[in-house]
């Protein structure tokens, strides 16, 4: 893959902001260099000290559980980070594109618009698969990036895997970001194996879903090593706070809080999933891969408001094409889910 030609010129070129802790990298010595608080901080722990800008620590835990190169990780302040990020690597105004398949995460359009890039949408099919034929036809030269998200947000199903090879054989000159933030509650293997088959793959993850770690916003992109020292020299200098750091280390140590927190979900998804399936007033539920389900009901919009009422918040998909009349609902605690269900029954009744 030519990544000069689908990098923009002036990032290609660019030269990074240089950190005092790119410049010095030691952690023995008299800190006289980043104009730091040499006295500590209001709080225990002393925060007064930049963070690594690379955050090497946590790219090798991650490399190691992730079964890649520490070389081939970028990291966000969230996946939206990454997302914006990678639009303006690659798209100049009003002149290139991004395609996305909708319906699907809101903020491919929001990140490609607030960059003004032109937006190209080729819905998913009526059972929420690529439409290869229209993909192909919609994209054009300028196109540089397409965004699949497997499992699909709003709608939890996986994209058929052989469909992705599909795209990634198809169009080797152009980014292919995967987006797999459900990728942990998903009986499908993550694409992070094949991106030394394929230099034009970016594979997106969060640790805001499975790895319960939202509010420290952590995300990754994995790809080409080069891809990764380009996205490292336009990010902010320490996009990733030194808490966050510390603290995401701290998590990645414990192997068991992932594990049972995924069989559990799962669990109670096909517990509620099998409860919410008899009832008349269900049109249908889309096979998840996820950690929600997005669900057709009758009067969903009346049923919808019901449930806030109720103190139950889920959320309407309602108006959104393609999912008319359905609700995504994220499973919670098999109490909450309980809940949830004699509301439902109660509004119907
Ligand atoms: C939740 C979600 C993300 C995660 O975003 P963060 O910024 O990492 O919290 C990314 N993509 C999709 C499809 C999501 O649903």
């Amino acid at each position: 893959m030519d990544y000069q030609s689908i990098i923009l010129p002036h990032i290609w070129n660019l030269k990074p902001y240089s950190s005092a802790r790119d410049e010095f990298k030691g952690n023995e010595g008299i800190f006289l260099d980043a104009n730091e608080n040499p006295l500590g901080s209001p709080l225990k722990e002393g925060w007064n000290r930049y963070p690594d800008p690379l955050q090497l620590t946590i790219k090798d835990q991650l490399a190691q559980i992730k079964g890649c190169q520490s070389n081939q990780i970028f990291l966000g302040n969230g996946s939206d980070e990454a997302i914006d990020l990678l639009i303006r690597m690659t798209c100049e105004p009003q002149k290139h594109s991004v395609l996305i398949c909708p319906p699907t995460y809101g903020m491919y359009e929001v990140s490609a618009s607030i960059n003004n890039v032109i937006l190209k949408k080729v819905n998913l099919t009526s059972d929420y698969q690529l439409n290869l034929t229209a993909i192909n036809q919609a994209i054009d030269s300028d196109t540089k990036l397409i965004f699949i998200c497997s499992p699909n947000n709003p709608t939890g199903n996986k994209i058929n895997r052989s469909d992705i090879y599909t795209i990634l054989e198809q169009h080797k000159n152009r980014f292919v970001i995967i987006d797999e933030a459900y990728i942990d509650f998903s009986d499908e293997p993550s694409f992070i194996k094949e991106l030394d088959k394929f230099p034009n793959l970016i594979v997106l993850q969060t640790l805001s879903k499975a790895y319960g770690l939202a509010s420290l916003r952590l995300g990754m992109a994995f790809a080409n090593p080069l891809v990764i020292s380009v996205l490292n020299k336009i990010k902010p200098p320490y996009n990733i706070s030194g808490a966050t750091q510390k603290l995401v280390s701290e998590a990645l140590e414990n192997k068991t809080f992932l594990k049972e927190s995924i069989n559990s979900i799962l669990s109670a998804k096909g517990d509620l999933t099998s409860k919410l399936i008899n009832f008349k007033f269900v049109k249908e539920i889309v096979p998840s891969n996820a950690n929600f389900i997005l669900v057709k009901f009758e009067k969903s919009d009346e049923l919808f408001d019901y449930l806030i009422k109720e103190k139950v918040i889920t959320r309407n998909r309602s108006k959104v094409e393609l999912c008319e009349d359905s609700i995504r609902i994220t499973i919670g605690l098999a109490s909450e889910n309980q809940i949830l269900l004699d509301k439902i029954i109660e509004f119907y009744t």
